[in-house]
């Protein structure tokens, strides 16, 4: 016989005392314990499983084997015995996370199916994350109405009836599910909003949900991934953001409201300045090229952030007067260089290759010309081409 499940008709129960049918020692450590009957939801459909204490020790996971629950407990077989009771104690918390989140999908999954005849392909409910897939593309405002219309189930305060239905009640009813049944169904049923085929705890009546959010939607298998967060961790998803959008209108000194056009200005400005210290960089490198006397061997220049075509161009013009090495080391706005060198006597590779011994630099190119990166500072990289 299997475990009894105490959490598909007591979903708001905490504790409960249970017989251990069988303890055994785990591969990786603590040990595995069956109960006759248990509160604890196994690692089920998609939804991680419950924890908690059972006996003082630590729940740290439940499966599920066939129709028996399996409780992984922090303690050792001298610890418990088989046929003795055990007391058991969820992490509530956690669980009534899981119940609304849980319940929140279905509502959504639910008027997906029933506005757009999208089916369920996915669901994924863990710690960290809640992610429902669905088999149709939803544009912008769908997805704007399907958070609308599932919040509004969330305010009407619905009852979500769950029950066991006999193979003969089940005849022309209409309800969602992955697989089929020859037994008993366990169907959650959310009136005029949902029915669904499922074994896991949700909550008596959708206003426990709070609040139901979509946070992402992405392309997925033909159809959309969407990451939700319900009851309280849709609160605090909300309460961060807002945070942060309060955070940034005191650091730009502008109204919440007007965010995005402060920022649009701002990228502007970057730009803007970004073209003119270019421009800048442009002039002074061509005011450098023209001081340097004819006659020299080698023409070495370091300068600001440039375009790479203006820093090519420069290369090009100082290899038609110079004939040693001729480079321009462009600052990539850190602590190094991007450079283009020429060695119109020689061969550029040699040049690379000394940069890369010494300064580990990065890059390559012809006999003619190469280009890379390299960190350092302007003199120990002087010290360095000089010594060829
Ligand atoms: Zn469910």
């Amino acid at each position: 016989m299997g475990t009894v499940r105490l959490y598909d008709d007591k979903p708001y129960e905490k504790e409960f005392t249970g017989r251990i049918v069988r303890i055994s020692s785990a591969e990786d450590g603590g040990c595995l314990i069956e109960l006759d009957q248990t509160l604890f939801f196994p690692e089920e459909g998609g939804q991680t499983s419950d924890t908690g204490m059972l006996s003082g020790f630590k729940v740290k996971h439940v499966s599920i084997e066939g129709d028996t629950v399996v409780h992984e407990v922090d303690c050792s077989v001298s610890d418990l015995k088989a046929g003795a009771e055990a007391h058991g104690v969820i992490d509530w918390d956690h669980r009534f996370s899981n119940m609304q989140n849980h319940t929140g999908e279905h509502i959504l999954s639910g008027f997906l199916h029933s506005r757009w005849g999208s089916e369920n392909t996915g669901f994924h409910l863990s710690d960290n994350i809640v992610t429902l897939d669905t088999s149709r593309e939803l544009s912008g405002d769908e997805l704007k109405e399907l958070e609308r219309e599932a919040n509004r189930v969330v305010y009407l305060d619905l009852p979500v009836c769950c029950r066991y239905y006999p193979p003969e009640e089940l005849k022309g009813l209409e309800y969602r599910s992955k697989k089929t049944f020859d037994s008993d169904v366990r169907l959650v049923t959310i009136p005029g909003v949902d029915i669904c085929a499922c074994c896991a705890p949700h909550v008596a009546h959708t206003g426990e949900i709070g609040i139901i959010k979509i946070i992402k939607a992405i392309r997925y298998k033909g159809g959309m991934r969407l990451t939700i967060l319900c009851g309280e961790r849709g609160y605090e998803f909300l309460s961060g953001e807002h945070d942060m959008i309060e955070n940034l209108s005191h650091i730009l000194s502008e109204n919440t409201d007007k965010l995005d056009e402060a920022v649009k200005r701002i990228l502007g400005e970057k730009s803007s300045l970004e073209i003119k210290l270019k421009n800048a960089a442009r002039q002074r490198l061509e005011a450098d090229i023209a001081s340097i006397p004819l006659g020299e061997k080698n023409a070495v220049l370091f300068t600001g952030s440039v375009d790479n075509t203006v820093q090519r161009n420069a290369v090009n013009e100082l290899s038609e007067k110079y004939e040693g090495i001729c480079a321009v080391f462009a600052s990539d706005g850190g602590e190094g260089y991007n450079f283009i060198i020429s060695y119109p006597s020689g061969d550029a590779r040699d040049i690379a290759g000394r940069l890369k011994e010494k300064l580990g630099a990065r890059g390559g190119g012809s006999k003619e010309m190469v280009q890379g990166n390299v960190r350092g500072g302007e003199r120990e990289i002087c010290d360095i081409l000089l010594s060829i």
